[in-house]
C-alpha cells in the first residue's frame, strides 16, 4: 500500500543544513489539494496503533446529545478523541497561515479554532472525556497519544465502574 504521509513528507518538507526538516510555505491550491490527506493520514496511523494495541473504537461517530462527530470514539467508556491538523487547528508551531489571501486564512482558522472549542466544552458537559491530540504528536511520538488515551479509558472504565456498581464495568465492548 502506498503510504500518503511519505508522499507528503517528500512533497513539502525540506532538509535544511543542519540536517533538519523544515515546512516549505504551501500555496493555496497545494493546501485545498491536499486537504483529505492533511486530516486523514495521521488519525489513520493513530487508528491502526490503537487496534494493534487491542483497542476496539468507533470511527465518524456521531456523539449523541451534540451530534459532533467524533473522529475516534469509545462510546462504552464515553471517551472522545479527536486528532486535529496543524494547518486546520492552528497548531502554534506548524499552523502559521499562507501569505496569500491571509486575512481568509487567518478568519477561517480562528473559526475552527473556536468550533472546536465549543464542542470539547459541549461533550464534556455531558460526562464524556474529551482528548484533543495534534497531527504532529502522532507523527512525533504516536506513543504518547496511545499512552493518552489508554491513561483516559482506565480511568473512565474505574469512573464508570463506581457508578454503575454491579453494571457492565467489565464489559469492554463487542466480542
Ligand atoms: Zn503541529
Amino acid at each position: 500500500m502506498l503510504d500518503r504521509r511519505e508522499v507528503k513528507r517528500t512533497n513539502d518538507t525540506v532538509r535544511t543544513a543542519q540536517g533538519k526538516v523544515a515546512r516549505t510555505p504551501l500555496t493555496r491550491s497545494e493546501i485545498m489539494s491536499r486537504v483529505k490527506s492533511i486530516d486523514t493520514t495521521p488519525e489513520m496511523a493513530l487508528r491502526r496503533r490503537l487496534f494493534s494495541a487491542g483497542l476496539r473504537y468507533r470511527v465518524q461517530y456521531r456523539h449523541p446529545q451534540t451530534g459532533t462527530k467524533v473522529d475516534i470514539a469509545f462510546p462504552a467508556a464515553r471517551v472522545a478523541v479527536f486528532v486535529d491538523g496543524c494547518f486546520w487547528h492552528g497548531c502554534t508551531t506548524h499552523g502559521s497561515h499562507p501569505k496569500n489571501h491571509a486575512d481568509f486564512w487567518e478568519k477561517k482558522i480562528a473559526g475552527n479554532r473556536l468550533r472546536d472549542q465549543r464542542q470539547t466544552e459541549a461533550i464534556r458537559a455531558t460526562g464524556w472525556t474529551v482528548i484533543r491530540i495534534w497531527e504532529h504528536t502522532v507523527e512525533n511520538d504516536s506513543d504518547d497519544a496511545v499512552e493518552t488515551i489508554t491513561d483516559a479509558l482506565s480511568l473512565a472504565h474505574r469512573n464508570l465502574g463506581r457508578t454503575q456498581a454491579g453494571g457492565r464495568s467489565h464489559n469492554k465492548g463487542p466480542a
